[in-house]
């Protein structure tokens, strides 16, 4: 068996609404952790897992994308008699292969108090007994690259922290806080989107809206990957609706006044998502967009997307430089993915000099004049659906 101990994230900190979290929190690992967990118990913001033997890296892999824990440990459980915790640590020393000089400490917890020595005599009894296993270590409690970790309650937990490591991924369950539909589309930014809305505790459906055959195979081939690389942080799946978008965007090209055809494009994809939302009980639309990166996205753009977008629109990049977005990007995994050339309906289709300052009154009467409102209710009902991971045929 593989313990691991997970700290719960700043949802602890709830009053009210923590037993909605933890709920979540439990129903997500026991989802996205259902080939490896064998037992799961929560208890005063601790989460202690048991999981298959041997799986211990598969395991890490999933909580490293798990939101809503802080962090988590593998761990060594002994029973509560000196000699036995002994031999645990050493075992989990030699399992873990720290035997170089290095600066140590130990830290003793003790929330049982049955157990009959005091958190300080028992650092200090371990401490002791770890110089005369390792002659070559040292004693640091300021900055310590190792600290043994000891928590003495029904049985005794032991595990290691390694100076500078980092796991966990921080945030909230995904969803706990309700659900939202991420406008995909096959650049860096909106994966970005939708991941730090996961992060939030937002449950996720993604939409892309592609434009065959001017669009190709290749840029749906690029928003599958994403999808697929989207899903474990989403708790382990994630939906995607295809959209095809080229009747409506045909419509917009015949319209007047060009320098706005970006912009009517986004607010009309907005609508489509907006079914979506209903249909799948979602509250909110996500978006890539940032404040200044391109034409679309002035604040005057933004304003006109706004007043004119039929949901409440959230946009976790809004004040985040490119570096920044690309640096979550590598982190997620999607990077790699967005940087694909493939043609996209919005580059494809942007006019040669799109307006930075357009008008509401102005977007609205071109929205009015397209009259798409069948033509946004034949592509949502004829949107293609897939859930990811894909199970292979
Ligand atoms: P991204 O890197 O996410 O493509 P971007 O900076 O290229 O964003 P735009 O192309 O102006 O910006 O798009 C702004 C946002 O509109 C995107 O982040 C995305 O949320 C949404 N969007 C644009 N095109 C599509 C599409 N084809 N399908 C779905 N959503 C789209
Ligand atoms: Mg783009």
């Amino acid at each position: 068996m593989e313990l691991f101990l997970l700290r719960a994230g700043e949802y602890m900190l709830k009053k009210g609404s923590r037993p909605l979290f933890e709920k979540q929190m439990q129903a997500n690992l026991k989802r996205s952790l259902k080939p490896y967990l064998q037992r799961i118990i929560m208890r005063d913001g601790r989460i202690y897992l048991q999981c298959v033997e041997g799986q211990r890296k598969a395991v890490s892999q999933i909580l490293n994308k798990t939101f809503g824990i802080a962090d988590f440990h593998w761990a060594k459980e002994s029973p509560l008699v000196l000699n036995e915790i002994k031999s645990t640590l050493q075992a989990l020393l030699e399992t873990e292969g720290v035997s170089d000089a290095l600066r140590f400490k130990v830290d003793v917890k003790r929330p049982n108090k049955s157990f009959p020595m005091q958190s300080y005599d028992l650092s200090v009894a371990l401490g002791g007994w770890l110089l005369d296993l390792y002659p070559q270590w040292k004693v640091d409690l300021h900055q310590p690259e190792l600290t043994v970790k000891v928590e003495i309650r029904e049985r005794v937990y032991l595990y290691l922290i390694k100076h500078k490591e980092r796991n966990g991924a921080g945030g909230l369950p995904v969803g706990a806080v309700g659900r939202g539909v991420l406008m995909l589309s096959g650049g860096i930014d909106s994966p970005v989107a939708g991941y730090m809305m996961n992060k939030r505790g937002m449950n996720l459906v993604a939409v892309h809206f592609h434009t065959p055959p001017y669009t190709g195979e290749e840029a749906l081939q690029k928003v599958e990957q994403l999808a697929q690389a989207l899903a474990p942080w989403n708790s382990g799946k994630l939906s995607l609706y295809t959209i095809n978008f080229t009747e409506i965007q045909l419509k917009i090209n015949q319209l007047p006044k060009a320098e706005f055809a970006t912009i009517v494009g986004r607010i009309l994809m907005m609508k489509i998502a907006r079914l979506i939302m209903l249909k799948e009980d979602a509250r909110a639309i996500i978006t890539g967009e940032a404040l200044a990166q391109v034409a679309s996205q002035t604040l005057e753009s933004l304003q006109v997307t706004d007043a004119l977008s039929p949901a409440l629109v959230l946009r976790p990049c809004v004040g985040m430089d490119k570096q920044e977005i690309i640096e979550i990007a590598q982190t997620m995994k999607t990077f790699a993915t967005s940087i694909i050339p493939a043609a996209d309906c919005c580059s494809l289709f942007a006019p040669d000099r799109p307006a930075t300052r357009p008008k509401i009154e102005e977007v609205a009467d071109l929205i009015t004049q397209l009259a798409a409102e069948d033509l946004i209710e034949k592509a949502f009902s004829q949107a293609k659906i897939v859930t990811y991971p894909q199970r292979e045929a």
